[in-house]
């Protein structure tokens, strides 16, 4: 059977490459506002980390994310985004998978 394309994204912490489903995609929006994109449809240049809690600890420690996103994170962005990929550990945060279609 062919296997069917799927759109793979690289994870700015650790560099591995996931189908983009399975990975949280940051966005800074025109207006330079950064934040998780759930939707994957906002306009903005976008970065994506695994829905890996160190991978997000990583990213925020190492400034992977501003170097992607060419912005420096305010105070206040560092803190929703660590609190997001903290989230990801207890499930807090971890969208529904739609594994049907
Ligand atoms: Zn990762």
């Amino acid at each position: 059977m062919p296997q069917r394309h799927i759109p793979q994204r690289t994870c700015v912490a650790c560099r591995s490459e996931r189908p983009k489903r399975e990975m949280v995609r940051i966005v800074r929006a025109p207006d330079g506002a950064v934040g998780v994109d759930s939707t994957g449809k906002r306009s903005g240049r976008g970065a994506y980390l695994c829905l890996q809690p160190a991978c997000w600890q990583t990213a925020l420690k190492r400034h992977a994310l501003d170097k992607a996103l060419k912005t420096e994170l305010s105070a206040a962005d560092r803190e929703a985004l660590t609190a997001f990929g903290a989230a990801q550990a207890t499930g807090v945060v971890g969208d529904e998978r739609q594994e049907r279609g």
